[in-house]
């Protein structure tokens, strides 16, 4: 017995030996890994700007593959989609599908493109309206953009025979093959910018599915990844009559896109008024009552729609309609006063 409690007392004394050894490994390896830490840089980010889709362009990406291929290989693909459907080149497309007077066979991406933008014309009864060709040629807007463009107000019957020559109702697509009547022409200015955000995004992270970063096109921004991996970019929407610089509302995200339409972005002013770009299909003329509409949603394809379909549709329409389609927004009206869907305070905290 006594000796069985001696021995109980040696192992007593030999096992805090250990513990000191094993809590003087644990202090130090915790002493390793703040200093490791500490000293662990945060990743750097590396930008580039270019010009594509009429509008600047700036890459922002960090990789520990090589972040200079991948921004080059985003804006090669924003310089292929911009060819693809431009309006402006001759063999693009939809200069193809415009001219034809005969249904044309397209690829899997071309159709995959007009067919969005028919379902999102669809389901905002037109106010976003891919089929309005010829109803932007004759504002110009499509020109504008060129030194030779001399703006001109067109007359009501000139606005009449363009709309009448105008709408999506007059396009299909069945198995890649695209039949339009009435004369019509695609424009698809209001979706192709989001399509290349959201396949830019897809190639920066097939290059490297943990690189970072994001892509802003003219203040349309789609999110390559968290930035520093974890933490949230803030975002602010511009301030429609406001310098540069001024902003009416910050949102924070670690993903998808934030897309805004604006009176601001394509104009020319005649006696005083402005004639800006986005046009209400129904009456042919600039929309008045928006001046600038932002949505967030997942894809950018379907933010740059909605942005414009909002504008069209204006602020209490817009607050109930865009959530149903996916979209959270901000709309401002000509007073400056915001309007928001309900949704839209969640991107307001970083959660
Ligand atoms: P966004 O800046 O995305 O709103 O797109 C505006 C561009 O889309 C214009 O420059 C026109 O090419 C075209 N557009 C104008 N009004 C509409 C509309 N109601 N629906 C669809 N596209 C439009
Ligand atoms: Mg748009």
């Amino acid at each position: 017995m006594f000796k069985m409690q001696s021995g109980s007392k040696n192992q007593i004394v030999k096992l805090s030996k250990n513990s000191w050894i094993l809590i003087l490994l644990f202090v130090s390896l915790l002493i390793f890994f703040s200093l490791m830490l500490l000293l662990k840089k945060k990743p750097e980010y590396l930008s580039k700007v270019d010009i594509a889709l009429g509008t600047t362009l700036k890459v922002v990406v960090s990789s520990e593959k090589d972040p200079r291929l991948i921004i080059d290989a985003v804006l090669r693909e924003f310089h292929r989609i911009e060819k693809k459907f431009s309006l402006n080149e001759q063999n693009s497309d939809i200069s193809i599908i415009n001219r034809s007077k005969q249904p044309v066979e397209v690829d899997e991406e071309t159709a995959f493109v007009i067919e969005r933008a028919l379902t999102l014309a669809r389901a905002t009864d037109g106010a976003f309206d891919p089929a309005l060709g010829n109803l932007i040629s004759l504002w110009g807007f499509d020109r504008i953009n060129q030194t030779d463009f001399n703006p001109r107000v067109p007359t009501d019957s000139e606005i009449e025979a363009a709309l009448s020559r105008c709408g999506y109702e007059n396009v299909s697509i069945e198995k890649g093959i695209v039949t339009m009547s009435n004369d019509v022409k695609l424009d698809l200015g209001a979706i192709v910018k989001g399509y290349a955000i959201d396949r830019a995004i897809a190639i920066a992270r097939e290059m490297d599915p943990l690189a970072t970063g994001y892509v802003d096109a003219g203040r349309d921004i789609g999110i390559i990844g968290a930035k520093f991996k974890g933490e949230y970019w803030s975002i602010a929407v511009q301030d429609p009559r406001g310098d540069s610089g001024d902003y009416l509302d910050v949102v924070y995200l670690k993903k998808g896109s934030i897309v805004t339409s604006g009176d601001y972005e394509r104009f020319f002013i005649i006696d005083g008024v402005r004639y800006h770009h986005i046009l209400n299909p129904k009456t042919g003329y600039p929309v008045r009552k928006t001046i600038s509409t932002t949505i967030i949603s997942p894809d950018a394809m379907d933010a740059d729609a909605l942005s414009t379909a909002a504008f069209v549709l204006g602020s209490e329409f817009s607050s109930v309609l865009m959530p149903v389609l996916g979209g959270q927004g901000l709309f401002v009206d000509e007073q400056l006063k915001t309007t928001q869907t309900q949704g839209w305070s969640f991107f307001k905290e970083k959660r």
